[in-house]
């Protein structure tokens, strides 16, 4: 099938050239991102293959619907960025990759979590300055301290499993529940519960409307005082403007992000050369208890490789059938 992949990097070329090695799909790779401006490159393109900051809106699904496309195929998990009402009016398509390694995601979280902890970006720059003193540098044991997981699903889940090998208590709030962290003795409660008796939160839902902005000026103030804050879901879980003046008051007492509701115009790009328009993510970068990563929890060979077959997989199936069993909303 002839598919134009848009949002392309050299490391997706190379893990979507090497899971389609018999040649079965025709892949033309595009390097910006989709958007209602750049649709015409997927002109007369059956299938699209999207990533997590292109923007599949109404007016851009029109567009490809008249250029000819049947068929979004998302290489993520998270289909935030697509409308689906719209898609579905067209005859359009949408599949996904709901599950490629949820350990990527689990790992880099705790990565955040420790870097924070144990203060590593400040004493890597240290100590190559040959200043070794520790003044600042204080942690705490994670052992015995409570993780809050907002969001139990696959992600959610390898997470708790590895904190609770760390000997934390895990707290989690989830309104689908299920049994999968019980033998780590994981509580579920209400989002205040949790926000109020977590060291750690860590956010691992979708964003729905339900979850945009849920960490916000009401509810900044119910976690307890100095705790960790980590979102490696999505940006827009988080109101971020309300997150600076917590973490200037010490309320939130450090922030680990892979991911910002802003993120489209920064994110994957090496924008070094440049001052940063967006005075929200400036400021965050300003904070010594702040760690931003640019969304790269999934960023594993694993996942890469997994991500790039079952998105093949995915277009493969659905050519033959008319259908998938990663289709979004079926
Ligand atoms: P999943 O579908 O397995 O789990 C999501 C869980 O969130 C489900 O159990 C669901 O019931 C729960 N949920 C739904 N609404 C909720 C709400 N209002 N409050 C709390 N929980 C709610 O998904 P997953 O594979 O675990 O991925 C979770 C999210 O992580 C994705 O939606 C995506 O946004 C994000 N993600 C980020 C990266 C990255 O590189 N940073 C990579 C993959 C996924």
């Amino acid at each position: 099938m002839k598919i134009a992949v848009f949002s392309t990097k050299s490391y997706d070329q190379e893990f979507f050239e090497n899971a389609n090695r018999t040649n079965e799909h025709e892949l033309t790779f595009i390097k910006p991102r989709l958007t209602s401006e750049t649709w015409i490159l997927a002109n007369g393109f059956p299938a699209v293959c999207a990533f997590v900051n292109d923007i599949l809106n109404k007016e851009c699904l029109e567009r490809l619907a008249a250029g000819g496309t049947k068929l979004i195929a998302l290489r993520c998990a998270g289909y935030n960025n697509v409308d689906l009402e719209a898609a579905s009016q067209l005859g359009i398509d949408v599949v996904r990759v709901p599950a490629y390694s949820p350990y990527s995601v689990a790992e880099h979280t705790v990565a955040l979590i420790m870097s924070l902890n144990r203060k590593i970006h400040r004493s890597y720059a240290r100590v190559r300055e040959g200043n070794f003193s520790l003044d600042g540098l204080l942690g705490f044991d994670l052992h015995g301290k409570t993780i809050g997981i907002v969001g139990t699903g696959k992600i959610g889940v390898a997470f708790g499993k590895i904190m609770h090998g760390f000997g934390c208590k895990l707290l989690g709030y989830d309104p689908n529940p299920h049994s999968e962290l019980s033998a780590e003795g994981m509580q579920y409660v209400t989002v205040p519960e949790l926000f109020s008796s977590s060291d750690v939160v860590s956010l691992h839902c979708p964003l729905t409307p339900a979850t945009r902005h849920l960490v916000n000026q009401e509810s900044i103030p119910l976690l307890k005082k100095g705790a960790m804050l980590i979102n490696t879901s999505r940006g827009s879980v988080i109101d971020t403007k309300a997150v600076i003046p917590a973490l200037k008051s010490g309320q939130i007492g450090s922030l680990g992000i892979d991911v910002y509701e802003e993120e489209a115009d920064y994110f994957f790009e090496d924008l070094s050369d440049q001052a940063i328009a967006d005075d929200t993510l400036a400021r965050l970068l300003t904070f010594p208890n702040v760690i931003v990563t640019g969304h790269q929890a999934f960023f594993t060979t694993e996942a890469m490789s997994a991500i790039a077959t079952i998105t093949l997989q995915n277009i493969s199936e659905w050519e033959k059938t008319g259908r998938s069993i990663n289709l979004v909303g079926s």
